[in-house]
């Protein structure tokens, strides 16, 4: 079977063919055989280099040997205990020698688990209600954030089957921007618990915040008793060894993690001030519980992966970074394109636009059919980015200098189609 035929039927029976939607795209997504290093593979024979490396988690590249072989070790020994284990302790450990505001560490499942414990978590220290979030942030598919709309006022959910009481102490404001969120914490700040952000906002593209917005954040909601939750989903182990905290020099509350921090299995945590963390039950009143959480593969891959993470291994993915953006910013000075070729470290985006993209609207002036036109004939010359103007694209430690000079003459040629040149 091939993946246009694995698809009909799959539509079927799995809602829209796919088990999360960014998945799918026209006329049908492939179906993947195996990956290995910075290549997939699909069903049908084609061989891609990867830049979407399952939407970030993979950081040495797909099934890494060292990560394996531990993993087919501890598979041996169990696969769930519903009791802790020594490992769980050293990926505690672990976290909390890298990053900057990690003095406790809870493990769950995901990102989206993360998220929603870590608000819970806030709101119950602060015993205050509202929270607020930055337009165009994703942080996991659960009610409390997922609203991408509304500036100042409280959002409307963003999909049906969310009550809007649910949302209405959600508020948001554009990120990079000091005045609208000094204008809403002197509004609302009595009754705000928490601020969550993506320090650099990889769900509409990669947008980076400036400095002096991260450091106002840090200040503004320290001085009005506001938690302030770095969300590192995506950033976390990935943009350094310390995340984009360690990266840009702030220091949260709290920070959640997922994606990286897994190894390629499903894993995510929240950590930070021993304060707010010692909340948690059985300690506190703050209750939070997974049959999975702390599972012993995903911890092992975790731990596995965080030992190779080590010098000199993100000066080598900034170089690799720095190649990729520097290709592109030459390419698009020949082809006399004027489009805004983004990222840091592992992290790059080419935005279909003409302007500095700084925040979600700015973003969404991207053109993003255009996008799309990029992204087929890429995946035509054996490059796999994912479908979207408003994803991120990632590097693994496994990408080579040979992958990476195809892909700049892929996106040369890709570019070339998608502006008729
Ligand atoms: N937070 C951010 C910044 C994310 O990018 C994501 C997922 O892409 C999530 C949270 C949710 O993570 P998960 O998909 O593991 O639930």
């Amino acid at each position: 079977m091939n993946s246009e035929e694995l698809f009909k039927i799959s539509k079927n029976i799995i809602p829209g063919g796919v088990n999360s939607p960014v998945r799918a795209f026209e006329p049908y997504p492939f179906f993947v055989k195996e990956a290995k290093g910075s290549h997939i593979v699909d069903i049908d024979g084609n061989d891609y280099i990867d830049y979407c490396l399952a939407y970030g988690p993979i950081l040495l590249g797909h099934s890494d040997d060292d990560v394996m072989k531990d993993v087919y070790e501890q598979m041996q020994r169990g696969t769930a205990y519903g009791a802790p284990t020594e490992n769980e302790v050293k990926l505690a450990e672990e976290v909390i020698d890298r990053v900057p505001c990690a003095e406790m560490v809870r493990f769950v499942n995901s990102g989206t688990e993360a998220t929603m414990a870590a608000i819970r978590l806030a709101r119950g220290f602060t015993g205050k209600s509202k929270i607020v979030k930055f337009e165009g942030a994703y942080h996991g598919a659960h009610d409390y954030v997922l609203v991408k709309s509304g500036s100042g006022a409280a959002c409307l959910p963003d999909s049906a089957g969310i009550p809007v009481e649910t949302t209405q102490n959600t508020l948001s404001v554009p990120f990079n921007n000091v005045d609208a969120l000094t204008k809403l914490i002197e509004d609302e700040g009595e009754d705000i618990a928490c601020v969550i952000v993506e320090p650099v906002m990889g769900n509409i593209g990669c947008v980076e915040p400036t400095v002096k917005f991260l450091k106002f954040l840090r200040e503004i909601t320290e001085e009005n008793g506001i938690v302030l939750i770095f969300d590192e989903v995506i950033t976390g182990f990935r943009v350094s060894r310390g995340g984009a905290q360690s990266y840009y020099g702030v220091k949260p509350d709290l920070v959640t993690f997922a994606k990286v921090l897994g190894g390629g299995f499903p894993i995510g945590a929240y950590a930070g001030k021993k304060e707010i963390m010692s909340l948690i039950a059985p300690n506190g009143p703050v209750y939070q519980a997974g049959t999975f959480s702390g599972n012993p593969i995903s911890i092992q891959a975790g731990l596995s992966t965080l030992k190779k993470l080590d010098y000199p291994f993100y000066g080598e993915m900034s170089q690799k970074g720095d190649f990729l953006r520097e290709s592109i910013s030459d390419i698009l000075e020949d082809l006399k394109l004027e489009l805004q070729g983004v990222g840091l470290s592992s992290m790059f985006q080419i935005y279909f636009n003409e302007e500095p993209v700084i925040d979600y609207e700015t973003a969404k002036r991207s053109d993003a059919k255009r996008f799309l036109v990029y992204f087929r004939e890429l995946l035509k010359n054996g490059v796999f980015i994912p479908p979207s103007q408003f994803e991120c694209n990632f590097i693994s430690g496994a990408h080579t200098d040979d992958d990476l000079i195809k892909t700049s003459e892929a996106i040369e040629q890709a570019l070339k189609v998608a502006w008729k040149i």
